[in-house]
């Protein structure tokens, strides 16, 4: 805390607000974020902030408020979204929706995705009125139901329906989707999500001849196929791009890892090895690594017609896949595909020979690359003030989050939710798993830095 704010009186706690936001159960589906909603128009009436509900579900409204500010810097969006996943099926240690505050830690879910980051936006709003001042530009704040489930009545609808909120604002903070690397276990690094991969699902058809699967001996099945794609999954790898972001990334990332991680990040960025280094790294590090230099696909659904005693005639395979951020098309991504399939397949052309039928499409981001300019400085000043030993570092999200409902609309997208977390620790690993938790100074660190952000930025 600077001597400035000192004189200005303690910040508004975000630590008693999260706990309140995770008490409603907005798990999603089926969401039920109204009573959390209300909750948050309450806090900020009695601040005397105004906020409206919107939507085409009353028991889903997203709230809606704009604080007035100085008038010396553009609009800035704030927005988060008020649902949670589901706890089915999980083991918790303490219930998931009490939130207990034990040894400096908030439990439940949603602390980390996104009420925690929620709490942190309210906490900065709520400290600016409590210390008589005002943004430097004005503030929408939206908060939205129906993130963790297509945003179809969240921001999908509001970004549709109600396009005029947005007009003018170049910039948005939100969460960063989980974009997060350890490396260094002794080194701490502070996210700024850049960019977002974006969906592109799949499905192969696989044919083959059927019959009596008593006899033995067919040429090319299906099922011979299936392997063939399988086994090109597992092995193979599509493509290296190095976007620019990403080359800020590892340009930043080299300066801190040891001398061997260095050279082969180096050798990356040159483009002379294209896989990452998994025996330096952690895994999770690696991995995540491995998913954001290259366009990725996972199998995750195959059907057959499940009788025992047929050879199945035909088998569908669905794909997950994730384009990078930047100038790629679905048939960029398809073509690359094609091409893996028959580098693994026994005829060599497997691939190109395949049914592909595009299942979805994220849409693309109509700025292609992130800006890394004024603003995401500001953020990473912001960052190496609150914490000169951190390291800021621009990153790419290897999912999407409501950022893509936004950027369609003209802004540059943030994934901004600073948090001190031990170096090294993995508490995003939690979220959308049991035992979600956050420590309470983490979420306190990043409400002050939010606050600052409202302050001054250009
Ligand atoms: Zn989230």
């Amino acid at each position: 805390m600077s001597a400035r704010t000192a004189a200005l009186g303690p910040a508004v706690d975000p630590i008693p607000i999260l706990r309140d936001l995770i008490r409603f159960r907005s798990v999603n589906p089926p969401g039920d974020e109204r009573r959390c909603a209300e909750y948050i128009a309450d806090l900020l009436a009695d601040a005397g902030i105004e906020s409206r509900m919107l939507g085409p579900d009353p028991e889903r409204p997203n709230l809606v408020a704009r604080i007035p500010g100085r008038g010396e810097a553009p609009p800035l969006l704030l927005h988060g979204h008020s649902d949670v996943v589901p706890t089915d099926g999980q083991e918790w240690t303490h219930p998931p929706f009490d939130a207990l505050l034990i040894d400096g830690e908030v439990w439940g879910r949603g602390a980390i995705d996104m009420k925690g980051g929620l709490a942190m936006m309210l906490s900065a709003l709520l400290t600016l009125h409590a210390r008589d001042e005002a943004p430097a530009g004005d503030v929408l704040l939206a908060v939205v139901s129906d993130e963790e489930n297509g945003s179809r009545v969240g921001a999908g609808w509001l970004a549709t329906h109600h396009p005029e909120l947005f007009e003018g604002i170049p910039y948005c903070i939100g969460e960063d989707g989980g974009a997060v690397l350890t490396v260094d276990p002794a080194r701490r690094f502070h996210p700024v999500g850049v960019a977002e991969k974006r969906a592109c699902w799949l499905r192969l058809t696989l044919r083959g001849r059927g019959g009596h699967a008593s006899r033995q001996g067919w040429p090319n099945l299906a099922v011979h196929q299936l392997t063939d794609v399988l086994t090109a999954l597992r092995d193979g790898r599509l493509p290296v791009h190095i976007t620019p972001a990403f080359d800020r990334m590892l340009q930043d990332l080299g300066t801190v890892v040891g001398d061997e991680l260095a050279a082969e990040i180096a050798a990356l960025r040159k483009g002379e090895r294209t896989t990452v280094p998994y025996e330096l790294m952690d895994t999770a590090d690696a991995v995540y690594l491995d998913s954001t230099i290259r366009h990725t696909v996972n199998p995750t659904i195959i059907r057959t017609p499940e009788k025992i005693n047929m050879i199945p005639a035909e088998i569908t395979v669905d794909l997950d896949g994730r384009i990078l951020p930047g100038d790629f098309t679905v048939e960029d991504y398809i073509a690359e595909l094609r091409a893996l399939i028959n580098e693994y397949s026994a005829s060599g052309t497997l691939g190109d020979e395949l049914e592909i039928e595009l299942l979805l499409e994220g849409s693309r981001n109509p700025k292609n690359e992130p800006e890394l300019g004024a603003f995401y400085e500001r953020l990473t000043d912001i960052l190496r003030a609150a914490d000169p030993e951190g390291l800021p570092i621009p990153m790419i999200t290897p999912a999407s989050t409501d950022a893509r409902l936004f950027a369609n609309l003209g802004m540059d997208c943030y994934g901004w939710l600073p948090m001190l977390l031990p170096a090294g620790s993995r508490y995003q690993e939690n979220m959308h798993d049991a035992d979600e938790r956050v420590p309470a100074d983490a979420v306190r660190f990043g409400a002050d830095c939010l606050y600052e952000l409202l302050l001054d930025h250009p």
